[in-house]
């Protein structure tokens, strides 16, 4: 920290580029419940206020049910059995009265009377030692979770209308937050906590944000309105800078800009290599506002579309129509190119509170039940996202991609889902892919990359998902800033999977694509390009610097120079011998 021309911090730069502008402070914690006493002739309105959320909870809960019912076996009974509960608890209860006295009685506002309430009871429950009641308060805080979001009129924060030029400046932002953020009103954010490669910086590469995490000391040192400069590419940021300091960043946010500018003749040259060898440039793709930006980045098509991002900030699961509605447009959009579209790759740091209960709930997130597992153990998620994706396909071209496959029987299970689906489509006389799309696999468990031979005999096509598989086989967690320095997908075990699945899809005679960060980032373009990987998708911003690298580079020697690198045994010296080659250009 150093405070000579404002106040300097460093932190963690996840999305290039320079953000200069006035401050938005977000206030920690998804739901700041607000405490206040209201008057007593406020009191009849504020209890109807509560009754309104009470009703709304349990719509929410009758849909679920509903969703519920068509699921199969044990889960739908389980499941069944606590919304059931839940739904009880909103029916005149001890929580629902003890609210009520509150309002009443003690003249609290609603959200604290709920609040306060819930308290008590977890309290109660866990002073009398049962493990029956342990597991009972958890629905008591779930429920009155679901009654502060909808007492709380914006139940997701106001991210959404903030004033041209924003910074926003948070203790952490996760990926539904962020993907709240409008490029056209915010300039860029930094965080006091986070990860390089999660889904936060994700998205701030997506929508192109310049953006930074883990700058420890932000909170308590900035307030909303004060000046700040975000450095997205050295992690630096700056309040209150004086005039002498921002000068010297608006100096160099017109050379990125001018930089940017002077790659934009690149658009519409294909990436084909001094040797002749063409590469696929697409885009990773997580809302619908960034295909544009794709297209303008010259993105041949899209590699990789995060399907998830449809589930987040809502309440309720988007049924079969809606996602249709929402993948067609996009795949309309493309006219023509490849729109790869990934099933639900839930969990983790992805967590939509549509999908209440089983997202997220496990000891170990990351290793839990999440993406196709998520899927297939709640199989009309499957079903549903299955049938929009192939009627979505009859308006362009479209393949489906699996997240998190550790098994060949997940392939297969969705395969028989698929034509099962497709079937009941056709019967039904509703327009869908012809031929059914192909169905490929992301690459991005340890397991899989070395079981890839056998994957790729029920697999089309490869995808490989560096960010996780750099995570799983180093075992860092990607994001967490304490072991980001040891996240590095240079390591030589990352690049040996790589090279085996690589290996196995030519074995095969199926493609194989890395859409992982590493793919965007044109310093590992040569080693990638080296181990056989000739398509590669990635945040659209990034598409002009790889397609630069490609066109400097000799395939034939990157492959010899690859050979050379893969002899190493150590992630810095792997780095210096691609950094050699790399200056070459
Ligand atoms: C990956 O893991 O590399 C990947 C592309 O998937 P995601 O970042 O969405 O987990
Ligand atoms: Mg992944």
């Amino acid at each position: 920290m150093s405070r000579r021309g404002g106040l300097e911090l460093a932190g963690l730069g996840i999305a290039p580029g320079i953000a200069i502008g006035p401050a938005y402070v977000v206030e920690s914690g998804a739901l700041e419940v607000p405490v206040h006493e209201i008057g007593k002739d406020q009191v009849a309105a504020e209890i109807d206020r509560f009754h309104e959320a009470v009703a709304r909870g349990r719509d929410q809960l009758a849909v679920l049910s509903q969703k519920a019912r068509t699921l199969h076996g044990s889960a739908a009974e389980e499941l069944e059995y606590l919304l059931v509960a839940h739904s009880r608890m909103l029916e005149g209860s001890r929580l629902v009265r003890g609210v009520e006295e509150r309002v009443r009685d003690q003249r609290l506002n609603a959200e604290a009377a709920v609040s306060q309430e819930v308290g008590d009871i977890v309290r109660a429950f866990s002073d009398m030692n049962d493990s029956y009641l342990a597991e009972r308060s958890k629905d008591v805080r779930d429920v009155g979770k679901r009654l502060l979001h909808n007492l709380m009129a914006a139940p997701y924060r106001a991210l959404t209308d903030l004033a041209p030029g924003t910074v926003v400046v948070a203790d952490e932002l996760t990926p539904a937050d962020t993907a709240l953020l409008d490029p056209r009103r915010v300039a860029g954010f930094v965080t006091a906590s986070g990860g390089a490669q999660d889904h936060t910086g994700i998205l701030a590469r997506s929508l192109g944000l310049p953006a930074v995490v883990a700058a420890g000391e932000l909170l308590g040192n900035v307030t909303s309105g004060d000046r700040v400069i975000v450095d997205g590419g050295t992690g630096t940021v700056v309040i209150n800078p004086d005039a002498g300091v921002e000068g010297v960043y608006e100096r160099r946010r017109g050379e990125l800009r001018l930089q940017a500018r002077k790659l934009r003749h690149l658009r519409d040259v294909p990436a084909v290599s001094r040797d002749q060898v063409r590469i696929g440039l697409l885009a990773n793709v997580e809302l619908a506002n960034e295909i544009d930006p794709a297209l303008d980045h010259g993105a041949e098509g899209i590699g990789l579309f995060r399907t998830e991002y449809l589930f987040l900030n809502r309440d309720t699961i988007p049924d079969e129509d809606e996602q249709y509605v929402h993948l067609a447009n996009v795949v309309e959009r493309m006219a023509g190119r490849i729109v790869t579209i990934r099933t639900l790759d839930a969990g983790n740091d992805k967590l939509p509170y549509s999908l209440g209960e089983p997202v997220g709930a496990g000891a170990n997130p990351a290793m839990g039940l999440r993406a196709i597992r998520l899927s297939l153990k709640f199989g009309n998620l499957l079903e549903d996202q299955l049938a929009a994706i192939l009627r979505a396909g009859a308006h362009g071209r479209v393949r489906i991609l699996l997240p998190m496959i550790s098994t060949i029987s997940e392939v297969r299970q969705v395969r028989k889902v698929r034509d099962r689906v497709a079937e009941r489509l056709v019967r039904a006389g509703v327009a869908i892919a012809d031929p059914l799309p192909p169905v490929g696999i992301m690459i991005e468990i340890p397991g899989a990359a070395l079981a890839a031979d056998s994957l790729a005999g029920e697999s089309d096509f490869f995808s490989i998902g560096t960010n996780d598989l750099t995570m799983y086989t180093l075992a860092i967690d990607r994001g967490d800033d304490q072991v980001a320095h040891l996240y590095n997908p240079l390591h030589p075990a990352v690049l040996r999977l790589i090279q085996f699945t690589t290996a196995a899809a030519a074995r095969a005679g199926i493609g194989v694509n890395v859409c992982g960060e590493m793919a965007g980032d044109e310093r590992m373009t040569a080693i990638l390009v080296g181990l056989g990987i000739r398509e590669l998708s990635m945040a659209s911003s990034g598409v002009p610097r790889v397609k630069q690298r490609i066109r400097n580079l000799d395939i034939t020697e990157a492959v010899r120079r690859t050979e050379a690198i893969m002899e190493q045994n150590d992630a810095g010296m792997v780095a210096s011998l691609l950094d050699d080659f790399n200056a070459l250009a």
